[in-house]
């Protein structure tokens, strides 16, 4: 039986225990940060494959690492496992059951490894960026490659996703009697609300792809006073993190004239963000090509799909990277972060779907250790498209 074949075989031969792994990590959603269950699941069922965990990587006690094989390079494959306050409405528990059978399959033939693999825990995908922690703190040092797979409602070997920019704005007025001296107040509110109305009106001016969303999360202290203080939260996305940065200086210049104009003074606060995700084309036409010979086509998505966005992108400017989307709905019947999509992460279609793209990124993962060909080429692809 060549590799392949008894990859898939043991992928098979594990379904129902990551089934059984995966529906519990639903069953349970925990926000980002907070995952102890189901980094405790994944790390147990790692041990039962034999393997040596080492728990709390980077400082995230929540994170998890494990490597194994011969020598030569190294391939990680990823796992998230954070829940949204909706629930597993992003179905990062398919995105973890997807990485621990990829790991099972080519655990059962660790003996015929040419090279590395590392099963890597990324908590905090929703907003926390844990995997920009686990690279600042050297935890992928050493991998040559990296992957993994998310569920959404089609199916694509690479995906477009925008970088982004988070901006907290603080304005600071004085506070008066509303009705009595309102002439010795500066409202921090009419503040914030100018610089909605400023950014909306910037907008027809950014490229196509741009996003700009915001939400006002304090505006104001009591009605018949003027606000003194008012809090609002911006995120820039846009097709590079350089576009991104612009955009985020735009919003902040749109948040300075708005305190200009209502003689009040605004603290801006830019709290990070994630990278657009550069699509290993190597990777991603290996991965599609095992896809298909499952049975299931999956095409390079369009420019212009529509597209989140992911610290898996911060991985790919740091080493050849894909980030396949698998369809465990179809378009209209609920898609990420809907609550419609929270049982589609827990259904047959999708535990389906979790098993064949276990198996396409486990051959795409020894394809690259055992073919110095293809290593080779996503190297050189990763070093062209890599921003400067
Ligand atoms: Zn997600």
């Amino acid at each position: 039986m060549d590799a392949h074949a008894e990859i898939c075989r043991a992928i098979d031969d594990y379904r129902e225990k990551v089934v059984a792994v995966s529906h519990e990590i639903h069953e349970h959603p925990e926000l980002k940060f907070e995952e102890h269950l189901a980094a405790d699941l994944l790390t147990r069922a790692a041990k039962d494959l034999r393997l040596e965990v080492e728990r709390g990587v980077g400082g995230l006690e929540t994170a998890f690492r494990a490597e194994f094989g011969g020598d030569g390079p190294t391939v990680a494959i990823l796992a998230e496992y954070d829940a949204l306050p909706n629930g597993h409405s992003c179905g990062h528990n398919l995105i973890a059951g997807a990485a621990l059978s990829a790991v099972a399959g080519l655990k059962s033939i660790v003996g015929k490894l040419p090279g590395r693999i590392v099963f890597l825990g990324t908590p905090a995908e929703e907003g926390g960026g844990g995997k920009i922690i686990l690279i600042d703190k050297g935890v992928m040092h050493g991998v040559d490659a990296a992957m993994m797979a998310h569920p959404m409602d089609s199916e694509w070997c690479t995906i477009p996703t925008l970088a982004t920019q988070h901006i907290k704005l603080k304005f600071r007025g004085h506070a008066a009697h509303a009705a009595a001296a309102p002439w010795d107040g500066s409202s921090a509110l009419a503040a914030v609300i100018q610089t909605f109305q400023s950014v909306d009106a910037m907008r027809l001016h950014l490229r196509d792809g741009s996003r700009i969303h915001g939400i006002i999360t304090d505006g104001g202290q009591a009605v018949n006073i003027i606000p003194e203080k008012t809090e609002c939260l911006f995120l820039a996305r846009g097709k590079t993190s350089r576009y991104t940065n612009e955009i985020g200086a735009r919003v902040i210049r749109c948040a300075e004239a708005a305190a200009m104009a209502t003689g009040t003074i605004v603290e801006t606060i830019i709290e990070g963000g994630y990278k657009n995700l550069i699509n290993n084309k190597s990777m991603a036409n290996r991965y599609a090509a095992h896809s298909e010979a499952l049975g299931t086509k999956t095409p390079v998505a369009p420019d212009n799909s529509p597209t989140g966005s992911t610290d898996m992108g911060d991985v790919s400017h740091v080493m050849p990277a894909i980030h396949p989307a698998f369809a465990i709905s179809r378009r209209g019947e609920g898609n990420c972060h809907e609550d419609a999509f929270v049982a589609h992460a827990d259904s047959p279609r999708g535990y389906d779907a979790m098993i064949r793209v276990a198996k396409a990124m486990a051959m795409t993962a020894y394809d690259l250790l055992a073919e110095p060909e293809l290593m080779a080429a996503t190297k050189k692809e990763f070093a062209a498209r890599r921003e400067s």
